[in-house]
């Protein structure tokens, strides 16, 4: 069966981050029990072996958090963690991956731009090519990772183009804000049993037809909650772009994720890669409780979770 297990919701930055006095970030600080770690997830088919869907700068505390994530008795150094699966190049994706160090095998999946921009940092020189692979990701191409030892995973994933931006600090050396294939993917998840599949979205910058068509009837959508609303971080005075031009979808307002994604039978709805500014991520908030009333559900870090 497809296991899903939550590693973090938040978006970059963390909740509260670092230096915001926002509003959400102060109240997080007085209440340590709703602090939320960087989004990411991690998938398995065997409840043995496990794939991490991006590495966030907070992956460490977020292993040592997650028992199935632990190193295995009677082994001096073991992981059951058997490869990452890249959706973009943004730091909250591809940070964690440097924690990843110290001579475990695994397998990097990444499309070519992700890859390039690996490539070209030689920080991530520090994941020796000789134990951790890195295999290009073909969009509209399921694919069967592989365990380290050369054997199936049992999962089977699919990637496909989402609408989105390149990462912010590639920007300026490239077309600055033009969409090109690869910069934000979705993913399809399932398992070589026919299992019932898990889409995620963790970047989305708008919902189109090809889209709302991709998720008619499906039995599980992880979806970008970045914002609640586009102007939300120029209105907060935390930062002059919009949602939009970010490359994230709000969660409200008719051309947001909630009313975008409604109407489509999917089963289960959940919001992942909730920024601080967002009041969504507050579980008291009119917000939440407007989102939970759609239909929508936002996890907790440590929750396990399956189609
Ligand atoms: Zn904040």
């Amino acid at each position: 069966m497809l296991k899903i297990t939550v590693l973090g919701c938040a978006a970059g930055g963390g909740f509260p981050q670092w230096n915001c006095n926002c509003e959400g970030c102060r109240a997080a600080r007085a209440a340590p029990e709703t602090h939320e770690g960087q989004a990411g997830i991690a998938v398995s088919a065997d409840g043995a072996h496990w794939f991490l869907i991006n590495a966030s700068p907070d992956i460490r505390q977020q292993i040592n958090a997650t028992p199935c994530l632990h190193p295995r008795a009677g082994r001096l150094r073991d992981s059951p963690i058997a490869g990452v699966i890249l959706t973009n190049g943004e730091v909250d994706a591809v940070a964690g991956l440097l924690s990843l160090r110290e001579g475990s095998p695994f397998t990097i999946h990444a499309h070519a731009r992700v890859l390039g921009v690996l490539a070209e940092n030689s920080l991530f020189g520090v994941l020796h090519p000789d134990l951790v692979a890195r295999r290009e990701i073909v969009l509209d191409t399921p694919f069967e990772p592989r365990l380290p030892d050369g054997r199936p995973s049992g999962l089977v994933i699919e990637a496909f183009e989402v609408p989105g931006k390149p990462a912010w600090y590639l920007e300026g050396r490239a077309e600055p804000s033009e969409e090109r294939p690869g910069d934000t993917l979705g993913l399809r998840i399932g398992t070589t049993q026919g299992d019932r599949e898990v889409f995620v979205i963790a970047a989305c910058g708008r919902i189109t037809t090809a889209l709302r068509d991709r998720l008619r009837g499906a039995a599980m959508v992880l979806f970008d909650g970045t914002l609640w609303r586009d102007d939300e971080l120029i209105e907060q005075g935390l930062h002059h772009k919009t949602g939009r031009r970010m490359g994230h979808v709000s969660v409200s307002g008719p051309k947001g994720a909630i009313a975008g994604l409604a109407d489509l039978g999917i089963t289960q709805k959940l919001f992942v890669h909730i920024n601080n500014s967002n009041p969504l991520l507050r579980p008291d908030s009119a917000e939440r409780a407007e989102a939970e009333a759609a239909g929508w559900r936002v996890p907790r870090a440590g929750e396990e979770i399956s189609p």
